[in-house]
């Protein structure tokens, strides 16, 4: 059994049958297509079971660079969080995303948020997310398929956490055409 395990809360579930949530997020070129694609290359160990609404939201940390498209996907997988974050790293590659400055501006970017209840940290890798509690371009997809999850950490729902957040800015996305 991987050690990673050993970190786990809960004791019920299998190693075949890992809920997780993915944040997607892109601002460069064809940022719809970008999130598209990227649900399109989950391998088959990554199955998406739910999709949010894909949201236009501004830019977060770095602020001089377009707007960005945010998305978050409930997925189930067998897979480790670091053969998971593995993974979701090809994914951004073969979609082309360069190596550029934290924050900065991106093809494609593949976070995970939350793996089941559990705590992870290691130099690559810290779940749940250490950003989901002020971060309105992921509560806001996130509150859309999952409003009664229970943060592992600070073991508030979803939604409360959304209520804590400026929510206005993050806007759903209906197409480059139509806005
Ligand atoms: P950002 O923090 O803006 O998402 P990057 O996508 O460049 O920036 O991620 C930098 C590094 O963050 C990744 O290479 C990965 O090792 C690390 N990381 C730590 N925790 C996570 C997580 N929960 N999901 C994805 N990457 C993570
Ligand atoms: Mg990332």
């Amino acid at each position: 059994m991987d050690s990673w395990l050993i970190f786990s809360t809960s004791s019920n579930k299998t190693m075949e049958n890992h809920v997780v949530f993915i944040a997607l997020g892109s601002n460069i070129g064809d940022r719809a297509r970008a999130l598209n694609e990227a649900s399109e290359l989950m391998p088959p160990d990554i199955i998406p079971v739910s999709f949010s609404k894909v949201y236009e939201t501004p830019p977060w940390g770095y602020e001089d660079q377009p707007p960005f498209l945010n998305q978050v996907i409930k997925a189930r997988t067998h897979l480790s969080p670091p053969a998971l974050l593995k993974r979701l790293k090809e994914i951004e590659q073969k979609l082309g995303r360069k190596p550029i400055f934290r924050y900065g501006p991106r093809l494609i970017d593949l976070d995970i948020l939350f793996f089941d209840d559990l705590e992870y940290k290691s130099e690559k890798l810290t779940i749940p997310h250490p950003e989901i509690d002020n971060r309105a371009f992921v509560l806001v997809p996130l509150m859309e398929i999952a409003p009664n999850y229970i943060h592992p950490v600070c073991h508030k729902k979803i939604v409360d956490l959304a209520a804590h957040v400026e929510v206005d800015s993050i806007i759903e996305f209906r197409g480059d055409n139509e806005q």
